[in-house]
């Protein structure tokens, strides 16, 4: 949906034809604008009288209009209306989000009353409710963004040692796990789950143990297993202590063939030990966990601009179930919390829109993301930030795009004393919901910041609960974040010029991500064609 445009929209668009920041940027769009007709048009802001046509009345209307401001400004009826950040608004805002205690204590009543926020779960549900009516408490109209999504339901699956050692294995079901009966099977140690790992292993029928730090991608390696004829697999965690890693198994949302079970490193080591002297290992495996297409929803705030210009700021709401996802990504979405508040008392309308967006569905393939991103489509979006298990502010990062490496540096200076200690940095990364953003040519960015380790090392797991986080770290990090929105929607000159498909794909290649994308089914685009030789 498009945002409701205010009234004063017409005479800040007057503003923009004159600016000369933005007239230098709309030459430079649209000298890279092959693409479509409607995208070199809305390569200006006076050609974005035609995207007004909701306000003004069809296509004509906004063609008339645009044919107005021109006879105006040649007559010079009009002066230039300067949108820039000013830099009293964003001294108060950050000194307000220091000072305010209210995003950790929303994120505390989130965790305390409904726990893991599973998509799709009872819980999930009830932390939504809970989120729109806190905001409207605060005077902020938030509205649920509906989609459906292949969804999946933890039940009671059970893994047991029955040798050497009769034993209730610690586990947790990889998300799509569907239901098998028990079964029971010798383990043999796939190590990384490559090919080569499976030569000369007797593998049908067995249980698989897979190693922690295996770089294959997850859906390769049951896909391998499936293939050689293991029955299941065990999947060692990364972290020590008893921990458990819920992840989930597949992001096209395909149910697993064969069950997949995160299992302690203690007990997963133990194995490993006991196969390479040769000692028989044996277990069952039993699934009620069921995968099935759920309805859940999205949360969008708007704050309509003098333009339609937007800026996305978007975090993921659900977590995992096994804790309470205080810090993945309850952060994100106190975080948001925070900057909705201190948006609605100090700048509620800015130059640009912008939309406030908590994702559901990340954690099991970024499903709400991949939703809201495509529907923007027809929507001029300068940059999408992207809040993911930021602790305290480090460094901002470009993610690869250059053009936004200035802006975020004259941002950095604003910050005075509250300077990032690692300023800005401009590394592509994917697996969180910019990713969305970026496949649809959105310049994205996102935050680095520091967790503690003994308080990260948690995450995805029973212990990620709200007391690691540090009371002052939400209303530090809410100052950063929102000093940034506010810069970024104020900030002259920003282009909503998407990227096209072909530079995107250079993005990540440039960055090696190819073929962790394509290992995961986040690979659109076509692959390069073979360099042809010269003649
Ligand atoms: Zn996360």
């Amino acid at each position: 949906m498009k945002p409701s445009l205010p009234r004063q929209t017409e005479c800040h668009l007057i503003g923009d034809i004159f600016r000369p920041a933005e007239t230098f940027q709309w030459v430079c769009n649209v000298l890279r604008y092959k693409r479509t007709g409607a995208g070199f048009l809305r390569a200006h802001p006076i050609c974005n009288a035609l995207y007004y046509k909701r306000v003004f009345g069809g296509v004509r209307g906004g063609m008339v209009l645009a044919g107005v401001l021109l006879a105006a400004c040649a007559c010079g009826l009009v002066t230039p209306l300067a949108g820039q950040p000013v830099q009293a608004v964003q001294d108060a805002i950050v000194a307000d989000a220091l000072a305010d205690k209210s995003g950790t204590e929303f994120l505390t009543r989130l965790c305390d009353d409904f726990g893991g926020r599973l998509t799709g779960s009872v819980n999930n549900r009830g932390a939504l409710a809970r989120t729109v009516a806190e905001l409207k408490a605060l005077g902020i109209t938030a509205r649920l963004e509906p989609f459906t999504m292949p969804g999946w339901v933890r039940d009671d699956d059970e893994a047991e040692m029955l040798v050497p050692v009769k034993r209730k294995l610690r586990m947790a079901s990889l998300s799509y796990t569907q239901p098998h009966v028990r079964f029971e099977a010798d383990v043999i140690d796939i190590h990384d789950g490559r090919e080569a790992d499976f030569a000369g292993l007797d593998a049908a029928g067995k249980i698989g143990l897979l190693a922690p730090n295996t770089t294959v991608p997850r859906g390769q390696y049951e896909t391998a297993a499936v293939r050689h004829g293991l029955r299941g697999l065990l999947f060692i965690d990364r972290v020590g202590g008893g921990q458990l890693l819920a992840r989930t198994g597949s992001f096209t949302g395909e149910p697993l063939r064969i069950p997949v079970f995160a299992i302690t490193q203690e007990e997963g080591t133990w194995m490993a030990r006991l196969l390479k002297r040769g000692e028989v290992v044996r277990v069952s495996m039993l699934t009620r966990s069921h995968c099935e297409e759920i309805e859940t929803a999205n949360i969008v705030v708007t704050f309509p601009g003098r333009t339609a210009d937007t800026i996305v700021v978007g975090a993921h709401f659900d977590s995992w179930d096994l804790g309470q996802g205080a810090t993945d990504n309850g952060l994100g979405t106190a975080q948001l919390f925070a900057l909705a508040k201190v948006l609605q008392a100090h700048a509620p309308q800015n130059l640009r829109t912008i939309e406030l967006v908590w994702f559901n569905g990340e954690e099991e393939g970024l499903w709400g993301s991949r939703f809201h991103a495509p529907a923007l489509k027809d929507r001029p979006v300068a940059a999408m930030l992207n809040l993911d298990m930021v602790g305290f502010p480090l460094s901002v990062n470009a993610l690869g795009y250059d053009e936004l490496v200035p802006v975020l540096q004259r941002f950095d200076a604003s910050l005075g004393d509250r300077k990032l200690k690692q300023g800005v940095s401009n590394i592509n990364w994917f697996g969180s919901d910019q990713t969305s953003f970026q496949l649809e040519g959105i310049p994205s960015l996102t935050l680095g910041g520091r967790i503690e380790p003994d308080v990260v090392r948690y995450y995805h797991d029973f212990a990620d609960t709200v007391e690691k986080v540090d009371p002052r770290m939400i209303p530090e990090s809410a100052a950063t974040i929102a000093a940034l929105v506010y810069r970024l929607a104020n900030e002259p000159g920003l282009s909503t010029a998407r990227h096209s498909a072909a530079e995107t794909a250079a993005l990540f290649r440039k960055y090696d991500l190819e073929n962790r994308m394509k290992g995961v089914g986040l690979w659109p685009f076509p692959d390069q064609p073979p360099a042809t030789k010269p003649p």
